[in-house]
């Protein structure tokens, strides 16, 4: 049977949270974001244009080269990162769902 498109995401983003080892000054490195001029759009909740500034922000993250191990930081680090910041092109609720997906993958696997 195919993977859900999370289910995917959730299987790619283990795969780099095993492997990761970077901090996030590391995977800040070169990030699309990085020197967005309106960096604000990546924490859409604290403007004015809330779901403008989502869509706006997991458009960067879409092309930016570290958005893998960004979504993995921030969903192994989802305790720190429970903003409704925008990382790796997901946002909170889309990240608790992933977490979720690892480690039900992580219990099955054990
Ligand atoms: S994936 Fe998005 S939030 Fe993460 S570093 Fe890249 S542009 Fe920034």
């Amino acid at each position: 049977m195919p993977l859900s498109k999370k289910a995917e995401v959730a299987a790619e983003v283990r795969n780099v949270t095993e492997a990761i080892g970077m901090t996030w000054e590391q995977i800040c490195d070169g990030a699309a974001c990085a020197d967005h001029p309106n960096p604000l759009i990546f924490l859409p909740l604290e403007g004015p244009h809330p779901l403008g500034d989502a869509i706006q922000a997991k458009a960067v993250c879409r092309r930016c080269h570290v958005r893998i191990p960004c979504l993995a930081w921030a969903t192994s680090n989802i305790k720190r990162t429970m903003t409704e910041g925008i990382f790796g092109g997901h946002d909170r609720s889309d990240r608790r769902k992933i977490a979720a997906e690892v480690r039900a993958a992580m219990v099955t696997e054990a």
